[in-house]
């Protein structure tokens, strides 16, 4: 009997990994590394003194770049890319659909018809990509299409190295003509520009007078699945929809947890040592890399960075993943749950505040000083994790994510924070005013005491809670690992920034009232607390308990993502983003419309992609089994043999007529919800006909499709199945 397509790629697939070619490079990470990024150290080198002090006064302080300046950053930065072999140059962009966006330009110009070389200031600082295919939520008309993009020199410059050449990409934001943010970067940076606006007037109120400078720092867990690429392609819905649509649950899945940690498999390893490199040679500091929960899948997590990089770094270590992958016969699945039934895929995005001077905020510190700063700081995140719960829940709403989250592997959509033992402790004796412990008085007058030594312990971390403290950084769960981060950072900034400025106001109010400062600074915690520490949860936050407890404590449970998007255009978060110049109403409106026409499609995607598989695919191979089991009835009957004798086969006919009913007539159902789904006009109206006619229609047709593909013979069977793509590569 001739073997089937999907037996062949088991065959040759698993003879992959003994041709690995090993090539023993000799390969010194301290000098590699950054070697294709143009760095503070190479712009030192290479630029004038003056030139370099204005840029660095542009970078450090958001002052304008000089036209002058411009040139000798324009001409430093071409020849540097020009040795290292660039023909081209691209604007490198982050537009609204996550992804990110580059369109190249030769430094070719012609003189007299000679071929000369030409890269200016202002194609360093602007460029015009004919961009009217970018979402913009109704921002840009098509007759006014024109968008620009802007070099945000606070990222720097890199080459991109593909197999026949470079091209030199400059990390820009982009913009319309009237000055609209139309991509992920620009929002960010504004939100970070009103956390440092709001967080300087609190150090000087804290009497930290020299803090001039404040970011966040980001470092992002980055999880993913490797396939091999010969099963990948014969799976429409990877290819297509970035999950599997339809499969019967693995006969081996991660219940042995053998993969965790595992040792990592040599074919595997030599794709990891690939991505590091590449990673190392864009400045990218890639620092982990390990197996995680589920079979085939894998995580990576870099040194933090200020956030702004670390976005963009993200974005780069999505787009190297995949790169290296098809290299190596692999497709990298960054979706959020590519396989039902074992662990999905997340971001973990640790967040800190940090400034000159004084370092890291969220470091609980030794001195009396750095702790109340420290807890003056966490306490306006625990606000403003309390009062924005529905907009940090809509930062991470996405089609993909709403698999994992809540499903018991991730954490749940109810949005709370964690502290840990010892500091939950601390924020309640503040709130209820109690010493923490018999001849502690120190923490009552907590106005200048010192905090005791904050332990950091490893195994008391509660994995199930979406915003964790994990020491001197928060840990932000909930993020899905395909997501761009920028959204997140710049919800989380926005949202400490206002809760500073809220704070920072108490606590004028207390001081110009006469109030002693160490007194008003803890009275404005302690009045913060207890506002907002309802939002403190160390429990189990896989439990239906916390359901029912965080309904009582009044904590809202967007459960999908048409629950949550509506949160962007709510009334008070358009004040919100308002109030700190972060987004105006228009914009606002424009990234809502935008995230629910996104969603929307990404079902129309799943709905399209499976009803193209149970017709062509599925129904049909059913369809040849039971032509098979039908012959042989005929002919064992034509041997002699009697019905009664005949009556399993019998059996398993009708069973798969059935099946084939049933699963026609399920198509045919989210067929019409598709259709029904897709007449509606405005995105924002149809994101519960889009999760209820077609994405919830579409789960109960999979539940026979699986049941199914356990009856019919494995040769007829389409499509790679599960303890294939999960054990086989
Ligand atoms: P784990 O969470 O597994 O214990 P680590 O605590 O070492 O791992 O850090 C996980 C991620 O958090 C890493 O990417 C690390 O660089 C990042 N991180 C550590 N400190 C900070 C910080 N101050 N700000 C932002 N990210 C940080
Ligand atoms: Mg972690």
């Amino acid at each position: 009997m001739t073997r089937s397509h999907r037996q062949n790629s088991i065959r040759l697939i698993s003879d992959r990994s003994s041709s690995i070619t090993e090539t023993q490079e000799n390969w010194e990470l301290t000098r590699e590394f950054a070697q294709d990024v143009f760095t503070d150290e190479v712009m030192k080198r290479l630029l004038p003194a003056d030139a370099y002090k204005d840029l660095r006064k542009t970078i450090d302080d958001g002052v304008a770049l000089n036209e002058t300046t411009a040139e000798s950053v324009a001409n430093a930065m071409r020849s540097w890319a020009q040795e290292r072999g660039a023909t081209h140059y691209t604007h490198w962009f982050q537009p609204m659909t996550g992804l990110t966006a580059e369109k190249h330009d030769s430094f070719l110009e012609l003189s007299k018809g000679k071929a000369i070389i030409k890269f200016d200031g202002s194609q360093l600082i602007q460029g015009e990509p004919d961009a009217s295919s970018f979402p913009s939520g109704g921002i840009r008309q098509t007759f006014e299409a024109r968008g620009y993009t802007a070099w945000d020199p606070s990222s720097p410059a890199f080459i991109r190295r593909d197999p026949n050449g470079c091209t030199l990409c400059i990390p820009t934001a982009f913009c319309s003509y009237t000055g609209e943010a139309l991509d992920e970067k620009t929002p960010l940076m504004r939100a970070g520009e009103a956390l440092q606006r709001q967080a300087i007037k609190v150090a000087h109120l804290l009497g930290h007078n020299r803090v001039k400078r404040v970011v966040t720092t980001v470092g992002c867990e980055q999880e993913y699945f490797l396939i091999d690429k010969q099963f990948y392609v014969q799976r429409p819905d990877l290819v297509n929809a970035g999950r599997t649509l339809f499969g019967a649950p693995p006969l081996k899945g991660q219940e042995l947890d053998d993969h965790y940690f595992g040792a990592i498999r040599k074919r595997v390893m030599a794709f990891m040592e690939d991505v590091d490199r590449e990673l190392w040679r864009l400045g990218v500091p890639a620092k982990t890399r390990h197996n995680e929960v589920a079979p085939t899948q894998f995580e990576l997590a870099p040194i933090f960075e200020a956030s702004n990089v670390a976005v963009d770094h993200n974005m780069l270590t999505m787009e190297v993943l995949r790169n290296v992958a098809d290299r190596h016969n692999f497709a990298c699945l960054l979706h959020e749950k590519p396989y039902a039934g074992v662990n999905g895929s997340g971001k973990h995005v640790n967040w800190a505040i940090s400034c000159n001077e004084r370092g890291n905020l969220l470091n609980p510190g030794s001195t009396p000083q750095d702790n109340i700063s420290f807890l003056f700081h966490l306490a306006a995140i625990i606000a403003g994790v309390d009062q924005h719960a529905p907009l940090l829940r809509a930062s991470i709403a996405h089609s993909g994510n709403d698999h994992r989250l809540g499903a018991n592997e991730a954490p749940p959509a109810i949005i709370s924070a964690y502290l840990g033992d010892q500091l939950t402790a601390i924020v309640e004796a503040i709130v209820t005013g109690k010493t923490l412990a018999e001849g502690d008085g120190g923490l009552m007058h907590l106005g200048v005491e010192a905090l005791p030594p904050l332990t950091k312990d490893p195994t008391d971390r509660n994995r199930t809670s979406p915003f964790a403290f994990t020491g001197n950084k928060f840990e932000f769960r909930a993020a899905g690992s395909s997501q761009s981060v920028a959204v997140v950072n710049t919800v989380l900034c926005t949202v400490a920034a206002d809760s500073l400025a809220q704070m920072g106001s108490l606590l004028e109010s207390k001081l110009t009232a006469g109030t002693d400062q160490s007194q008003a600074i803890f009275e404005t915690i302690k009045e913060t607390l207890t506002k907002h520490h309802r939002v403190i949860f160390k429990g189990d936050g896989y439990s239906d308990d916390w359901v029912t407890d965080a309904e009582a404590r009044g904590l809202p449970n967007l459960r999908s993502t048409p629950d949550a998007l509506p949160s962007w255009v709510s009334e008070e978060a358009i004040k919100l983003f308002e109030r700190h110049d972060v987004l105006s109403e228009r914009e606002l409106r424009a990234r809502h419309e935008v995230a629910c026409e996104k969603y929307n499609t990404h079902i129309t995607i799943e709905g399209r992609c499976s009803s193209h598989m149970v017709r062509t695919m599925i129904l049909p191979s059913i369809l040849a089994f039971q032509r098979r089991v039908g012959d042989a009835i005929v002919s064992a009957k034509a041997a002699g043999l009697d019905d009664s004798t005949l009556s399993t086969q019998s059996a398993l006919l009708r069973e798969l007529a059935g099946y084939y009913a049933t699963i026609s007539k399920g198509c045919d159902e989210m067929e019409q919800g598709l259709a029904k789904a897709e007449s509606i006009e405005h995105a924002p109206e149809a994101l519960q006909v889009f999760k209820a006619e077609v994405l919830d229609r579409q789960a109960t047709l999979r539940e026979s499709v699986d049941t199914v593909e356990g009856l019919v013979e494995d040769r007829l069977w389409p499509l790679p199945k599960y303890h294939e793509m999960l054990t086989v590569y």
